[in-house]
């Protein structure tokens, strides 16, 4: 496995390639981010993982400065999955001195859900990242987990209006036994909150179980979950069904919707998301 720190080196270590399969990460890998490795090798060609710890995409210095860091570790895991080459460019490789642009996917996509709680920056910050990425790398095919659904939706929006010529594929959500979705922000979760936080499959697969009985309000579905989270002790954010290509809120379920949900365990802010008719 070859790693390399500058757009140059990966360059050149790409020139021969064929087909190349990216994931890009933020590091702190797990079997989530291990499972998309897994459907990039599945695809054939050589394959790309990027870690690097995107500044812009931060809306609270906190939980920038508490982002798990373990290049090591990383390197040693992703050799392990079989990652061809690994791109770990510092900051200044991507947000060079001077550097002035923004890539902005605007609209109601981006000022919903994550958007309305993080705040516009959030994903002007995913967007021009993953844009230089992309542009970088180069690949034929990109993967994304369906953990962040509003990401892969406004990658998807990104790549389509700029005409980038990858392919965007999605990847279902890695779980842990009591089916917390796995992320690299659970290690900060202590023991009592890391049992808050298994409410939170729980009460999205309670949502999905009372859709398939063919409750179709969404406001009392909606409502259920919202209380079982708080019960829980969970601080939640937002509980929303949504239309799972626009994000838009829906009043009535027809089935084929996304329930998600972004809510605190203690400091560690966490989200998840399930479709209403079962894995998609
Ligand atoms: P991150 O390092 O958190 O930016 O995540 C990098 C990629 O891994 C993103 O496309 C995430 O959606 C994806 N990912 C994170 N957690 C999971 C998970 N539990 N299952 C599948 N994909 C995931």
């Amino acid at each position: 496995m070859k790693v390399v720190r500058t757009v140059a080196a990966l360059r050149e270590v790409l020139a021969d390639t064929g087909r190349v399969g990216f994931v890009p990460t933020m590091g702190a890998l797990h079997e989530g981010h291990l499972s998309l490795v897994q459907a990039a090798r599945a695809a054939g060609g050589t394959v790309v993982l990027s870690v690097f710890v995107n500044p812009t995409q931060f809306d609270e210095a906190s939980d920038l400065d508490a982002y798990p860091r373990d290049e090591r570790r990383d390197l040693t895991l992703a050799e392990q999955a079989g990652v061809d080459l690994v791109f770990v460019p510092g900051v200044g490789e991507m947000y060079p001195d001077g550097f002035a642009t923004t890539v902005s996917v605007t609209g109601p996509l981006t000022e919903t859900l994550e958007g309305a709680h993080r705040g516009r920056a959030h994903f002007d910050g995913v967007a021009t990242v993953v844009a230089k990425l992309l542009l970088a790398v180069r690949p034929d095919a990109a993967y994304f987990g369906e953990k962040d659904a509003q990401q892969v939706v406004v990658v998807r929006r990104m790549v389509r209006d700029l005409g980038l010529p990858v392919e965007v594929v999605a990847s279902p959500t890695a779980r842990d036994t009591d089916g917390l979705a796995l992320s690299s922000r659970n290690a900060r979760l202590s023991a009592g909150e890391r049992a808050q936080a298994a409410a939170i499959p729980r009460v999205l697969q309670s949502v999905v179980d009372a859709a398939a009985r063919g409750e179709t309000e969404a406001s009392l579905l909606r409502d259920r979950a919202r209380a079982g989270l708080t019960a829980a002790g969970l601080a939640v954010e937002y509980v929303e069904i949504a239309d799972p290509d626009t994000l838009e809120p829906v009043a009535q379920c027809s089935g084929r919707e996304l329930v998600l949900v972004a809510a605190r365990a203690g400091a560690v802010r966490l989200i998840d998301n399930m479709p209403l008719g079962g894995s998609r």
